[in-house]
């Protein structure tokens, strides 16, 4: 059996990964922090797809040497989905931007070593539609970077994946020749969560079913469902021509208030935020909230994108952008989370 390491495999992008390869035939192998986590992943796994599953887990951390070169032993393939996406930005964005850099440098240096094919990296929009200041070309697709240092338009996390992605790309033209690379360039990601413990991007819907939000800032979100972006990677693994390319992943924008009314029409008995907030408030609410300052940048800016390549590289067909959002807010409810 043909084995890929998943690196975070404890993620929510990751989990339906693994789910993905398991389904086409291959043998996983996970990486997390701790290997003890083993158990529970196992279990969410099984509980989630319905059949017995067991991978095997290994310690790696992204900012420590230990645990890569072992975690690649018999690997053919690396998906490196493994890096800080938190709910709350940190004080010092090196917090963000080394774990996920030179993570991806440890990851992709370990697979060199082993002789990986290929690998799959879970790179981000944030690496192609930020720091453009007014030259953002109306149309985004993975022709484009992000440019990490415009501070203005960029967050600790945007400009983490950015640094990684790019840091990645130079590796694999110098002394990483020979692996292949791919990278998989996801808008927000929603759909099925597998357990409570969820990513970040899932904020979209637990902030306004929770009624945390008092109305809706004048925000947009490119959305895309996990189950796509699971395709992608495999796909990104499988196809010859996916090699050195780059896939922005996204079906469609909403903007935060139309999120609102998806789910105000799906569970009419919530009470939830309604309208939008004028984003002088929303500014002025960062002098009192500091957590607030991330959608800044993203305050009434439109990143449009194509998505073609995607399409008609790695073959997907996209699950319509309002099905995500149920999916995500059905699947919360049923784990006892909403
Ligand atoms: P997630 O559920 O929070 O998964 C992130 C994973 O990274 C977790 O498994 C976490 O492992 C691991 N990780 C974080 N810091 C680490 C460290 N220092 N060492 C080892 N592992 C570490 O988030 P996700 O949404 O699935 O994200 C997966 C990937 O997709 C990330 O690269 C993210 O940037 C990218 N992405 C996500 C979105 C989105 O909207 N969700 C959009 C674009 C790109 P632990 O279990 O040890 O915490």
């Amino acid at each position: 059996m043909t084995k890929v390491l998943v690196t975070g495999a404890t993620g929510f992008i990751a989990s339906h990964t693994i789910l993905a390869l398991i389904n086409k035939g291959y043998e996983v192998r996970g990486t997390a922090r701790s290997a003890s986590k083993a158990e529970q992943l196992n279990a969410t796994l099984s509980k989630y797809s319905g059949k017995p599953i067991e991978i095997e887990l290994v310690s790696a951390d992204l900012t420590k040497d230990e645990g890569w070169a072992k975690a690649m032993e018999g690997v053919t393939y690396l998906q490196h989905l493994a890096s800080p996406i938190p709910s709350n930005l940190p004080k010092d964005p090196n917090d963000l931007i080394i774990p996920a850099k030179e993570g991806a440098l440890r990851a992709l240096k370990a697979a060199k070593a082993a002789g990986v094919k290929r690998a799959v990296m879970t790179s981000s929009m944030a690496s192609i539609a930020y720091g453009w200041g007014d030259s953002r070309p109306p149309v985004l697709d993975e022709t484009h970077w992000s440019n990490p240092d415009n501070l203005k338009d960029n967050t600790a996390y945007t400009r983490s994946k950015a640094i990684a992605e790019k840091a990645a790309w130079d590796y694999i033209e110098g002394d990483g020749a020979g692996l292949e690379l791919a990278t998989i360039n996801p808008v927000a990601v929603l759909g099925p969560a597998m357990s409570a413990d969820v990513s970040a991007s899932l904020e979209l819907v637990t902030q306004p079913m929770l009624n945390k939000v008092p109305a809706f800032p004048k925000l947009t979100f490119g959305i895309v469902d996990v189950r796509d972006v699971a395709h992608a990677h495999v796909a990104a693994m499988e196809a010859p021509e996916a090699a050195g390319e780059r896939f922005l992943v996204g079906d469609k924008i909403l903007s935060f208030a139309r999120i609102g009314e998806i789910l105000r029409e799906a569970y009419p008995d919530r009470k939830l935020p309604k309208g939008e907030l004028p984003s002088w408030l929303v500014r002025m609410l960062t002098l009192v909230n500091p957590t607030l300052k991330q959608i800044l940048p993203e305050l009434e800016k439109e990143r449009s994108f194509s998505n073609e390549k995607s399409k008609r590289v790695l073959g997907l067909d996209y699950i319509p952008a309002k099905e995500a959002v149920l999916a995500s807010t059905n699947s919360l409810i049923d784990l006892g989370e909403l």
